[in-house]
């Protein structure tokens, strides 16, 4: 049976902008996509919203709802109840573009500082060979859309805008943990990890977890086993005499 939901969507530009109550008619099984689309094709039809797939594997639909950072073709209407006031609101970390649009090429820019797969020299394309429990590791991190919402959450950027030029996010954090346990990757990015992308920003508070869509274990899987990698090489005296030796 359908009913009318109430939804309060923020609007406005860069400049400024003003939350919105709307009612919107919702159905049975049905997403905050599906009526943010019905808001648009019936009330709204300037409303800006990023989507592509609509089936939680593009990463394009991130927004807030009721303040929690989600992709809005992966929240279900009957999470809420029939008379509760729906509030979607773009991701707060982003400068906004325009209504749930935001400026999201922060993410871009991080995503170019980390230092590409690097082979063994010598090895060419066809000649890698890689055990499967030496892939397991990382294989987890591969399932990341890039949706951005971990780096919407974390507190480190979210309300410290000072932070962003020194500060990576858990997206790539994870991409340097990633490439770091794979098993053909012969870089060592344990000090880049901490020098040039702010590791020890992090405080393993486990927020980006807690909202990543593919139930990735972003703190425990890749930021705390990348935060053991940085203190052995630095605070263990024995490998610290050695760099200092061999200079490693
Ligand atoms: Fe989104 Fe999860 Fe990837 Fe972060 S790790 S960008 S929350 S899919």
């Amino acid at each position: 049976m359908g009913y009318d939901a109430k939804l309060r969507v923020w609007r406005g530009d860069d400049g400024s902008g003003q939350l919105q109550d709307f009612t919107v008619e919702a159905n049975e099984g049905e997403v905050v996509l599906d009526l943010i689309h019905r808001l648009q094709a019936t009330q709204a039809p300037d409303l800006a919203v990023r989507w592509n797939c609509k089936a939680g594997k593009c990463g394009s639909c991130s927004a807030e709802v009721n303040g929690r950072p989600r992709l809005l073709c992966m929240t279900r209407m009957s999470v809420f109840a029939e008379d509760e006031v729906i509030t979607v609101t773009p991701m707060r970390t982003f400068p906004v573009i325009r209504d749930l649009v935001t400026d999201v090429s922060y993410n871009y820019t991080k995503a170019r500082e980390v230092p590409s797969f690097t082979p063994p020299p010598g090895l060419a394309p066809g000649e890698y060979r890689m055990q499967q429990v030496d892939v397991e590791r990382s294989q987890e991190f591969r399932k990341c859309i890039e949706c951005f919402l971990c780096q919407n959450t974390c507190h480190v950027v979210r309300d410290h805008e000072e932070n962003k030029p020194a500060f990576s996010g858990p997206r790539f954090l994870m991409r340097i943990a990633e490439l770091e346990m794979h098993p053909l990757d012969v870089a060592d990015r344990r000090d880049e990890a901490q020098s040039d992308h702010g590791l020890g920003y992090c405080n393993i508070t486990k927020c980006c977890t807690e909202v990543c869509p593919e139930n990735i274990h972003i703190t425990d899987n890749a930021l705390i086993p990348m935060k053991e990698r940085v203190a052995d090489r630095r605070y263990d005296p024995i490998v610290w005499l050695g760099n200092k030796l061999f200079r490693r």
